[in-house]
């Protein structure tokens, strides 16, 4: 007896084997969409194909790669969150090396301004070029920062009406030291804090975001918070460290809430009293003295603005009169476009290190960074979708910088003008559909909180895996790369393999390093972790 033929419905369940080999990878915690890359061994001639992890931070993108990333960011967080020394930060003296380079650099820079005033262009030529080799060879030894370019023009003043300075807020002010970790209370007790900082109120809001009366909701408040709610945070973190006196560090999240305004998730070291934190809030507010842009001079419908090449900006479509130029528009603003500041209400809660409390948190803080914007903020009624198609039509006519488009609607000529423009298009991050809500970073760490980069964190998870396995007499030799020649795989190469072969290469790779390690943990007295991002090295 033959087995009864499938239907068709029957066949077009099968899984794909593209399907099949992905599913393996994503249970092996191994990137689903490597790039190709070939490296090139001049030494011996041999050419081999290396998968390389997309390292997409969007679970629905690549799920082993998104969790991967997250898992470092956890990392960072608990690191930094309630360190207890100060992490150092102590440049190292700079080296004979160093110094015998600098003096070479000084050198050639005399020798380039006498040559400059000789008039003696090929020697200048040759000048400036051995200048950039010495710049680059002092970079290679190790120095951050640069050095003024030879033929740097000399500052120009910019002139600022004291009017347009940042008011200063009303707060107490301190000398800020340079410590950045917390007070120990009791001998023993060094709490860190937990904090959620949020935007005005716009309008009354139902339960799912969306207002109670869509014609008095303030959109164009809501679009220009949006734009500026990176330098709105900036100014509260620059007003707390003045307050308290010492050097607040922080590793925050920016998520969008549900009526699609931006608000900030932060760990932040050490412990500030809830009613110092609520006095910076209400006094800090970010002023954007930017030309005013209620009106647009062109209408949607209208003929807009046009570029002009020989006068090299947009000029009037009918009159040909150049548009006002960011510069002189500027100067002539009396005061700010938009004033941003926060909501009344902020969320503070001290926390101690190592608690489950404190992982709860930080679970909480990176929760949706494997999630893409538009996966967060997800119109599910039509209401909701007409809440965001209201919220974007705003955005679509709010400036996000002075180099943005939209500012040829309002008939000015952004900074730095080109012919590449398209007027009230811009590309900026804040006019996006998809991300409405979340117009710029994510992730905000500041820059001592764990003394350490992503790349270094990922470097500590790689020799933590490598010095479990050496303890169970699994040596991995270490290979040097640094003499490969790294080359993304062009599309007609005919040698590459495909990329499921470079897959599975991949997933038997991580299947016997698995069992290695699981080894080294039994033979170190734990149970084997089951977790699939452990060996995200
Ligand atoms: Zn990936
Ligand atoms: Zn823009």
């Amino acid at each position: 007896m033959t087995a009864p033929a499938q239907t068709r419905a029957e066949r077009m369940r099968v899984p794909l084997a593209a399907d099949v080999v992905k599913a393996a990878a994503e249970q092996h915690g191994v990137c689903t969409r490597p790039f190709t890359m070939e490296a090139g061994d001049p030494d011996t001639g041999e050419l081999r194909y290396v998968a390389v992890p997309c390292g997409s931070t969007i679970e629905s993108v690549c799920k082993p790669c998104a969790l991967k990333a997250r898992a470092l960011r956890i990392t960072q967080c608990r690191e930094g969150w309630h360190l207890v020394d100060e992490p150092d930060f102590t440049p190292d003296t700079p080296t004979e090396d160093h110094k015998a380079l600098l003096t070479l650099r000084a050198d050639l820079f005399n020798a380039y301004q006498e040559a400059m005033r000789d008039g003696d262009l090929g020697e200048v030529e040759e000048l400036r070029e051995e200048i950039a080799r010495t710049d680059d060879e002092l970079r290679q030894l190790g120095m951050r920062g640069r050095l003024p370019s030879p033929d740097a023009p000399a500052k120009r003043t910019v002139k600022r009406s004291t009017k347009r300075r940042q008011d200063a807020p009303n707060l107490p002010r301190r000398k800020v030291m340079k410590t950045t970790v917390g007070r120990e209370f009791a001998g023993k007790y060094r709490p860190s804090m937990f904090i959620t900082l949020t935007l005005d109120s716009y309008g009354r809001v139902h339960d799912d975001g969306t207002p109670v009366h869509p014609h008095t909701y303030d959109y164009r408040r809501a679009a220009r918070d949006a734009v500026h709610f990176a330098a709105l945070v900036d100014r509260w973190w620059q007003n707390l460290r003045r307050v308290v006196g010492w050097d607040v560090q922080y590793f925050a999240t920016v998520e969008p809430q549900k009526r699609a305004a931006p608000h900030l998730h932060a760990a932040l070291r050490g412990s500030i009293p809830h009613d110092l934190l609520k006095l910076v809030t209400a006094a800090t507010y970010h002023q954007v003295w930017w030309p005013p842009h209620d009106e647009r001079v062109y209408q949607d419908g209208d003929q807009l603005p046009v570029w002009d090449s020989r006068v090299r900006v947009f000029v009037d479509p009918t009159t040909q009169a150049p548009l006002n130029a960011w510069e002189d528009a500027v100067q002539t603003v009396e005061e700010p476009a938009h004033v941003a500041k926060f909501g009344v209400q902020v969320h503070s809660k001290g926390i101690l290190g190592g608690t489950e409390e404190a992982g709860r948190h930080i679970g909480y803080l990176t929760k949706y960074l494997t999630k893409s914007t538009g996966e967060v903020v997800e119109a599910v009624s039509e209401r909701q979708a007409a809440h965001h198609d209201r919220l974007h039509a705003e955005l679509q006519v709010s400036p996000c910088s002075p180099k943005c488009a939209v500012w040829l609607l309002y008939g000015i000529n952004p900074q730095g003008a080109h012919n590449k423009l398209t007027p009230g298009h811009c590309k900026g991050r804040a006019h996006q559909r998809s991300m409405l809500g979340l117009p710029g970073r994510r992730v905000l760490v500041s820059r001592k909180w764990s003394g350490k980069t992503l790349i270094d964190h990922k470097a500590d998870r790689k020799a933590f895996v490598t010095d479990m396995l050496a303890a169970v007499g699994i040596v991995k030799p270490v290979t040097d790369t640094s003499r490969l020649i790294w080359r993304k795989v062009d599309p007609s190469d005919q040698n590459a393999p495909p990329r499921a072969h470079l897959l599975m290469h991949a997933i038997s790779e991580r299947i016997r390093w698995r069992a290695e390690y699981d080894q080294a943990l039994l033979a170190a007295g734990e149970p084997p972790d089951l977790s699939a991002t452990t060996l995200a090295a």
